[in-house]
């Protein structure tokens, strides 16, 4: 039986599990657990399926940072020419540190500090996504004082439904982004008497895991009346964002291909008559399933409701299940004898909500390494220190060769920045 998962390059042979032509179970031996683990050859695949080669005008992939900002992961995306969306100057300085020239980022959030928009000026960065009037009036200040006209794009909220979790809805004007689509209009033709702005385009980011193309057409159709808007009131555009948020297979999802999305976009800008440049600021979509997280099995706990594998990873390294409720497959590295039982698989964490997946039907012994599937995006990120865990180390396979892209975090380090009040005699 050949089993497909969300990872293209994972598969069993000979009773193992391989990423590429990586033994997983080898990979955890080598470079100790938890360790997450990115395939080149699916990162390549990501890529590839977001190029659209004969599109009428240019398409710019911004990789959305927050997803995974590793610098080999984002040096990978560098290397073939992309561009790339960021919340903060520790975003940019990643993205500068992994060879991308400052015109190839976005600056999105809804927080920018004065020294981040001074960074992001001294740079040079290919523009701002504005969220806010207070926003405008702030970088049109900084942009003033040093001298430049800062190139702005507003973040408008199209107040759509991207019918997600919660969580990672973004496009609801009751949601703390953008600017309101009623009030955009009026939000253009201020920011056009600020001297120290140009604008140079228009972007929304409705939410994240979206699986079908309707609330990204409502969103377009939205935004592209708003266009409409604005040529009328003399206000011309080089580029619309249509931001981020194509959703990936964790379970059984069937979310459109990038080129679906590609194709309803550029079949809108054409009926509207619209030559602009086409951005998208993709991030799940690109890594997700270009990664697994590794954890050995440290116990096996049967109890009279439930059995438990508590393994090495938690929440700590790991948040998605626990925080959105998250599906993520969980497949043994190694293929034997055990029976199949109905477990949860949970962290050493004192929480209750330290889990990684619930009621899976599992061949499991105590020492075994299990793989979390599509753990690329939003993993590694979103980890942190809780319970004083160092953070996990990150690999990265090609073809049967592995390479460091982040050492495990030594614990010393934890408290290195801490002081004590008076000094140990
Ligand atoms: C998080 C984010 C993205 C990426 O979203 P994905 O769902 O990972 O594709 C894009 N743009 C903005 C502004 C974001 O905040």
């Amino acid at each position: 039986m050949t089993t497909i998962y969300p990872i293209p390059t994972l598969a069993n042979r000979q009773n193992a599990l391989f990423l590429e032509d990586m033994p997983l179970n080898e990979l955890a031996q080598k470079h100790g657990t938890p360790l997450y683990v990115y395939s080149k050859a699916a990162l390549q695949q990501a890529w590839d399926a977001w190029q659209y080669p004969n599109a009428d005008r240019t398409i710019h992939l911004c990789y959305s940072v927050k997803s995974n900002s590793n610098i080999a992961i984002l040096q990978f995306f560098a290397q073939r020419g992309s561009y790339f969306d960021i919340v903060s100057k520790g975003e940019m300085a990643r993205v500068l540190a992994a060879g991308a020239p400052a015109a190839h980022i976005v600056f999105s959030g809804v927080g920018k500090t004065v020294a981040e928009i001074e960074f992001a000026l001294e740079h040079g960065i290919h523009c701002f996504n504005v969220e806010s009037l207070p926003e405008l009036d702030r970088i049109h200040e900084v942009a003033t004082r040093m001298g430049k006209r800062a190139p702005i794009s507003l973040r408008i909220n199209p107040d759509v439904d991207a019918q997600t979790h919660p969580y990672i809805s973004t496009g609801l004007k009751e949601n703390k982004f953008g600017i309101d689509h009623e009030l955009a209009v009026e939000a253009y033709v201020y920011a056009s008497t600020l001297s120290g702005l140009k604008i140079t385009g228009i972007d929304y980011h409705i939410g994240s895991q979206l699986t079908t193309l309707a609330p990204f057409k409502d969103a377009q159709n939205r935004l592209f009346g708003l266009v409409k808007t604005l040529i009328e009131r003399g206000i011309e555009l080089e580029h619309i964002d249509l931001g981020g948020g194509l959703g990936v297979r964790y379970q059984d999802e069937t979310p459109p291909a990038p080129a679906e999305l590609i194709a309803q976009s550029l079949q809108g800008l054409r009926d509207a008559g619209f030559k602009h440049t086409l951005m998208y600021e993709p991030g799940r979509s690109m890594v997700a399933n270009a990664g697994l997280l590794l954890t050995r099995v440290e116990y096996i706990k049967p109890t009279e409701y439930k059995h438990f594998a508590i393994v090495d990873a938690a929440m700590n390294d790991f948040i998605r299940p626990t925080l959105y409720q998250a599906w993520h497959g969980v497949v043994n590295t190694v293929t034997h004898d055990a029976p199949l039982v109905n477990m949860d698989i949970v962290g050493p964490i004192c929480e209750s909500s330290d889990w990684l997946a619930k009621d899976r039907a599992l061949a499991v012994k105590t020492g075994d390494v299990l793989a979390i599937l599509s753990a690329g995006a939003y993993g590694m990120t979103m980890s942190s220190n809780y319970n004083t865990r160092p953070r996990a180390a990150e690999v990265l396979v090609d073809g049967g060769l592995d390479f460091v892209i982040c050492e495990r975090e030594v614990l010393a380090d934890l408290w290195i920045n801490e002081r004590l009040l008076s000094p140990i005699v």
